[in-house]
């Protein structure tokens, strides 16, 4: 006899297709802990199969609401991205390979093909351990929230630390700054633009326990920018992966801007990266070994643009 994989409830749960965020939350006050907001639904299913939660009786699609959906420009050069929009389609839009490269790699990273055809980017977001995080967290990027009739534009930074975070709120927009530099989200800070995109060094590198189609055990993500004197001029820092919330390392950032990266810099860089990376130790992987490979990546990315922006010579000269 056949055993089915997982059990879905007798009874099955009822689809909602709200048409507006205010028509969606009205549904979710309604149904409260009965219901959940669904976007890809790639997420909730593996934790249903996992048996880790339990099918709701009631799915609120947000996948017919074309507020969600939109991706456009504003004049200062700021890329708003709709949460429903699927990971497929961040990844084949020009404008986002033009302007949000690494997010477009990262996107590429996750799963395959057939998920990524439905998984959201909001979706992943919303996860709080999704890989997009770490990437969105160095491109400075907000969120904006919405309870139905007024909505909330927070740092992502800040919202993934929000202990007041609803469920009864959908997430209306993510908000990626235009070229700036990596300091731009320092309160009060005017961004500063890059003289030349050429000068920043992005990178984003995931570890998983094979190559493709894997669950990162880390993952990593940075932009630096190295002025003609070989000091760093701006960087922006941080790391996630498994079931660890993504975080910048801002004190270190801080602490390396005007420096030279060298020999005592990168040690520095090394155990602050270890120390203050909150992994989370699961079956796959330990703690220590997940905050040891993010702060080998961190470094030796780090290191590399140093030597590409003219540092390691200038530090001589
Ligand atoms: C085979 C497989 C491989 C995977 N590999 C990876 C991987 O490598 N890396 C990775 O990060 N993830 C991975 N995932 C997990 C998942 O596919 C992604 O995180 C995906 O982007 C989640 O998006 P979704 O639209 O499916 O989210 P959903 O499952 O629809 O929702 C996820 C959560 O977000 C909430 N939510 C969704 N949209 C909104 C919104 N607009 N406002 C408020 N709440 C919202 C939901 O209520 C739910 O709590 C994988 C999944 C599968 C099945």
């Amino acid at each position: 006899m056949s055993v089915p994989l997982y059990q879905l409830s007798e009874q099955q749960p009822t689809v909602w297709q709200p048409t507006t965020v205010e028509e969606a939350l009205i549904l979710k006050r309604k149904w409260g802990e009965n219901s959940v907001l669904v976007s890809g639904g790639t997420w909730l299913r593996t934790r249903w199969e996992n048996g880790l939660s339990s099918p709701p009786q009631h799915l609120i699609s947000l996948g017919r609401i074309p507020a969600l959906s939109g991706l456009t420009l504003d004049g200062q050069g700021h890329v708003h991205i709709g949460p429903a929009l699927c990971l497929a389609d961040v990844m084949e839009n020009q404008m986002m390979k033009q302007r949000c490269g690494l997010l477009v790699q990262a996107c590429s990273e996750i799963a395959a093909p057939s998920v990524r055809n439905l998984a959201s980017i909001g979706g992943n977001v919303m996860t709080r351990t999704g890989d997009l995080i770490p990437v969105l967290l160095v491109m400075n990027a907000q969120v904006v929230v919405s309870d139905g009739q007024k909505e909330r534009v927070l740092w992502l930074e800040e919202w993934l630390q929000d202990l007041n975070y609803s469920s009864f709120e959908v997430m209306t927009r993510i908000v990626v700054p235009g070229q700036v530099s990596a300091q731009m989200n320092d309160a009060g800070q005017t961004p500063t633009e890059l003289r030349n995109t050429d000068a920043e060094h992005s990178f984003y590198l995931k570890v998983g326990r094979r190559e493709a189609f894997t669950p990162s055990v880390v993952t990593v993500a940075g932009r630096i920018r190295i002025e003609a004197d070989g000091t760093v001029a701006a960087i922006a820092l941080s790391a996630g992966g498994g079931s660890a919330v993504p975080s910048r390392f801002t004190e270190l950032e801080d602490a390396l801007a005007g420096k030279l990266l060298i020999k005592e810099v990168l040690q520095i860089l090394h155990k602050g990266v270890s120390d203050s990376f909150d992994a989370v130790a699961d079956d796959y992987a330990g703690a220590a070994y997940r905050k040891m490979t993010a702060a080998n990546l961190i470094v030796s990315e780090c290191y590399k643009a140093w030597r590409k922006g003219g540092g390691a010579g200038a530090s001589r000269s």
